[in-house]
């Protein structure tokens, strides 16, 4: 069987500033230069496999904006399961045996849990076997077979990952797999985020593809504005809604699939099935932590439009946007905030 193979760097969400006209992300620079502080920082880098960019206002910008890459990096290089010398890496070799493991993989690991709990299980970090039979996170994809999907997904349960912190050690079962995906890359911003407050900036923001935080207000006092794409065309904006001292993360099916037979297939998965989650095309989620934004956005996705909306309507702090192929809906919080391009 042949798939068709595409990753996307760049997905969900754009940042819009200074009247909506400049399109922020990997596309363009994002600070005209007519509008620059005394001291703004601006740049990006690549980590987790997208774009990230950070833009800072106030005195030792460009000192804070290196410590926060630096930050991210260190991070990444505890969470990711592709990297083999990471802490998930080695909790995932040792799957059986209590693993050692630095503070924040365990407030992470603790934080993912938690929100396999809060969401049922819709979001499931344990999800890692399930992952790699489709191919998600190697550059070869397939439909798996049936049968290995089954044993797959008997691996999948996050009520079995166990944290030690007095001992500082993991264990999951034997035969699971660790993937921190739905949520680390919002915990790492989330960091990020933490030391910029600490140093105390008026303004500053965190993009990482998408996975957007921000602290204060643009440099004309208005909210930063945030454009959500349209699922079927990556150009096009499809909403617009403020930010102020907030998050937004967007889960799409537009960002890692491939097709087969016209059918796509893309990288959130449904542990009730081991299929990819179907029914919406892209939720939107807005709150105060990243992370926390980032597995209620995949866990939505996961349950759809009917219990996807009502998931979100029962987590306090919590808005939405939702769309279907067919529908939209945002969540009544957001209702008078989000305009149309
Ligand atoms: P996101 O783009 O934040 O929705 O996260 C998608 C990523 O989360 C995938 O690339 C996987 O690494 C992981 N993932 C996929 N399905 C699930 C799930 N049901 N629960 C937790 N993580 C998942
Ligand atoms: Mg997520």
């Amino acid at each position: 069987m042949r798939a068709k193979t595409r990753t996307a760097l760049f997905v969900g969400l754009v940042l819009l500033i200074l009247g909506g006209a400049a399109l922020l992300g990997c596309r363009l620079g994002w600070l005209p230069a007519a509008n620059a502080q005394d001291d703004t920082t601006q740049s990006s880098m690549i980590l987790m496999d997208t774009v990230v960019d950070v833009r800072v206002d106030g005195p030792n910008s460009a000192a804070l904006v290196e410590r926060v890459f630096a930050r991210m990096a260190e991070l990444e290089a505890l969470f990711s399961r592709f990297i083999p010398e990471s802490e998930v890496s080695a909790i995932n070799r040792g799957a059986g045996d209590w693993v050692q493991a630095s503070p924040l993989t365990l407030d992470l690991i603790e934080l993912g849990i938690e929100m396999g709990r809060l969401t049922d299980g819709a979001f499931d970090i344990t999800i890692g076997a399930v992952l790699d039979l489709w191919g998600f996170g190697s550059d070869y994809r397939q439909v798996p077979d049936e049968e290995e999907l089954r044993a797959a997904l008997a691996t999948v349960d996050y009520t079995k990952v166990e944290v030690d912190r007095k001992a500082g050690a993991v264990r999951i079962p034997e035969g699971s797999v660790l993937d921190l995906g739905g949520i680390a890359k919002g915990f790492i911003v989330s960091q990020g985020i933490a030391i910029l407050r600490t140093a105390r900036m008026d303004r500053a923001l965190i993009n990482a593809g998408g996975d957007i935080s921000v602290v204060g207000r643009r440099p004309d006092g208005r909210p930063w504005r945030v454009g959500v794409q349209d699922p079927d065309q990556a150009n096009q904006i499809r909403y617009i809604l403020p930010l102020d001292d907030q998050s937004v993360v967007t889960s799409g099916d537009y960002q890692r699939y491939f097709t087969v037979d016209g059918v796509r297939y893309h990288h959130i998965i449904d542990p009730s099935t081991g299929y990819p989650a179907r029914g919406l095309r892209s939720v939107t989620i807005v709150g105060a932590d990243p992370a926390v934004c980032d597995a209620i956005s995949t866990a939505v996705f996961v349950r759809g439009w009917e219990e996807g909306r009502a998931l979100v309507e029962r987590l306090p702090g919590v808005e939405a946007i939702v769309i279907s192929d067919t529908d939209a809906w945002i969540s009544p919080g957001l209702a008078q905030a989000v305009t149309t391009p």
